[in-house]
């Protein structure tokens, strides 16, 4: 039970119950399409007026749709109802230090475009390469309404302020990016942390976690964001800076963090640890034997992956000492937060099969408290802060209205 907040809270008029009821409602549809009057009586256990009067509604607002005609033994043949999932567009847009790639989806999180550039160096240069895309995207559909812009950014947001606060591994200023677009695009703006869009994809759109109320993503990339839905919600703490376990001090004489701090988990456990790793195994080999062929070039966190899929010793060792790191951080989290499933998102799921061991016996040797937690990769669905951070645009229809 929640505590009533008396600084902000919103009390229950007469269109309240209908309001619940008609989501409740659009989400039994969304999940179980196609569906009949009589079966969402039946799923809902509403009346079959109320069922009746809220399904009118939600056809005249285009959020449903009728299909094709049913069988029945006898009586009127039922009509089955589906989402309008081609009612409005959302704009979700990915922003990662190195690249930034943009989808237009439906209500169903289904990407009816989707496209990729180098992140712009400057948030002025975002805003208008990203507007004029945008433009072009609304022209090429100028049927389609449009819900919104959601932005997945490597950094934090204020939640009072919606300025852009912490990104030690993208290298923008705190900047008034949400106004900005919205001004430049007409349509309102959603930012989100990263790792919440991820938690928020598997909240939303994840098979293997269907039921889970609380569930936590771990985002491994050049750092490591942590997303944690709790009792079916996500929290982001008073100022939106909760779930910054990247930055918890694992060692304070360890090497030196993007953000100022020493020792962080991701300086251990994110893709550039393994590759720093990988470059430490090969000076000490270099070191034992004189004439070593190998080129000393920027490997990619890409190139490790492939290193240690050809059987790549040094890089699987590199890899292994990322897990390992991995394993010690996701032992916090279960031992901590003890949620039902914690989902690791990032390109190191490729090699989930070699890594999947080595994390699950670290958190058995870390974590005494014995919580089931279920410790997975991402599904095989592409592009997960995408679809996170379209669903947190779709929270707004789908999600449960804040009352009390
Ligand atoms: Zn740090």
């Amino acid at each position: 039970m929640r505590k009533i907040d008396l600084n902000n809270f919103q009390v229950a008029t007469s269109e309240t119950a209908r309001d619940i009821n008609s989501r409740i409602m659009l989400n039994l549809v969304r999940k179980h399409q196609p569906l009949s009057r009589a079966d969402l009586m039946r799923r809902s256990g509403l009346q079959r007026s109320t069922v009746s009067v809220i399904t009118e509604q939600l056809i005249s607002e285009q959020w449903l749709r009728e299909g094709a005609v049913g069988q029945a033994l006898r009586g009127r043949r039922p009509t089955f109802l589906h989402l309008n999932e081609n009612r409005a567009g959302i704009f979700g847009i990915n922003v990662r230090p190195f690249t930034t790639h943009m989808a237009l989806a439906n209500l169903a999180g289904h990407f009816l475009s989707q496209e990729s550039m180098p992140t712009p160096s400057s948030p002025d240069a975002f805003v208008s390469q990203i507007t004029e895309r945008i433009r072009v995207l609304m022209k090429e559909r100028p049927h389609m309404a449009y819900e919104g812009i959601g932005v997945s950014l490597p950094g934090r947001v204020d939640l009072s302020s919606q300025k852009f606060v912490f990104a030690p591994n993208l290298g923008w200023h705190v900047e008034d990016l949400k106004e900005r677009l919205e001004k430049a695009t007409g349509l309102a703006v959603d930012l989100e942390n990263e790792a919440n869009a991820c938690a928020l994809s598997e909240f939303w759109f994840g098979h293997h976690n269907d039921g889970a109320r609380n569930l936590i993503a771990v985002a491994v990339s050049e750092g490591i964001g942590v997303g944690m839905i709790l009792n079916g919600q996500l929290v982001r703490g008073p100022s939106g800076l909760a779930g910054e376990f990247g930055h918890v001090t694992l060692d304070e004489n360890g090497p030196k963090c993007g953000c100022g701090n020493h020792g962080c988990w991701e300086v251990y456990a994110s893709n550039s640890a393994a590759l720093r790793y990988y470059a430490q195994s090969k000076s000490s080999a270099r070191n034992g034997k004189t004439k070593n062929p190998a080129h000393s070039q920027a490997l990619t966190f890409d190139d490790l992956l492939q290193l240690a899929e050809n059987g790549d010793l040094r890089a699987r060792a590199a890899l292994d000492q990322m897990a390992h790191y991995l394993g010690k951080g996701i032992s916090m989290l279960v031992t901590g937060l003890a949620p039902e499933a914690i989902v690791v998102v990032g390109e190191v799921t490729r090699a989930w099969d070699r890594i999947a061991t080595i994390i699950t016996d670290v958190v058995k040797q870390r974590s005494y408290t014995h919580a089931k937690t279920r410790i997975t990769a991402s599904g095989p669905a592409p592009q997960p802060r995408l679809r996170g951070i379209i669903a947190l645009v779709l929270q707004k229809h789908f999600g449960a209205p804040t009352i009390a």
